[in-house]
């Protein structure tokens, strides 16, 4: 469907980019992302993607909003204690007006994931998960240094092959700032197709700095089996 007039008025400059124009737009807008996790890169991405048109944000977090785990500047002292997919929604209807935001329940049918784990561990179940269904994910891992982002288009190396340890030390802010920024903008490239290769890639953020390398399959992982290839039913 074609954009409405109220759509074109709201994304008139972002349009004028490079690899943008109306069917990377709607793409964006026909888009269902599956958001989770409550790292602190959720809260910066969530805003990022409602403001630059995706559709359709369903958070997938069962947690409740704590003092110390938090979800970056999106949420203040009245949503300790709420559940804080609930309140990231609510958040994303905030950035936008236009986007529909609501908690992810089983059935709904993503187009692509937004994994902001609060471990590599953990986000490497959801990223495997997204792997077996086909749908394209990034993945934002948040450090002490920083932190980095895996985008894994359908059938290219998978998070795991891509990952290696990072520094360490506990997350911040900052950090969680810019890699949730560069992940929404990599699943942004991934969705409306105006990345440049390579598009199976790792952005590394070492205090300020990023390095940007394409992924490589590992010898002998899963990913290289037949869901991979495009056989699985
Ligand atoms: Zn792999």
């Amino acid at each position: 469907m074609a954009l409405t007039d109220a759509e074109v008025a709201r994304y008139a400059r972002q349009l004028l980019l490079p690899g943008m124009g109306e069917a990377a737009q709607e793409a964006l807008r026909d888009a269902r992302i599956r958001v989770t996790g409550g790292g602190l890169s959720v809260a910066p991405a969530t805003y990022y993607l409602a403001a630059a048109g995706v559709g359709t944000l369903w958070f997938d977090d069962p947690d409740e909003v704590k003092p110390e785990a938090g979800a970056g500047f999106a949420l203040g002292p009245d949503d300790l204690g709420r559940p804080r997919g609930a309140a990231l929604a609510g958040f994303a209807r905030w950035a936008s007006g236009l986007v529909t935001a609501d908690l992810f329940r089983p059935g709904s049918r993503p187009t692509a994931l937004l994994v902001c784990g609060s471990s590599p561990d953990v986000s490497r179940a959801i990223a495997d998960e997204a792997r077996l269904l086909q749908l394209p994910h990034v993945v934002a891992d948040v450090d002490g240094q920083g932190g980095a982002v895996t985008s894994v288009p359908v059938g290219s190396p998978c998070y795991s092959c891509a990952t290696r340890p990072g520094l360490g030390g506990a997350p911040t802010a900052d950090g969680g700032a810019t890699v949730g920024s560069l992940a929404a903008l990599e699943l942004i490239l991934l969705l409306t197709g105006a990345s440049q290769e390579p598009r199976a890639r790792r952005i590394e953020v070492f205090r300020g700095t990023p390095l940007v390398r394409a992924t490589a399959r590992q010898p002998g992982c899963a990913c290289a089996g037949p869901v991979a290839a495009g056989l699985a039913p």
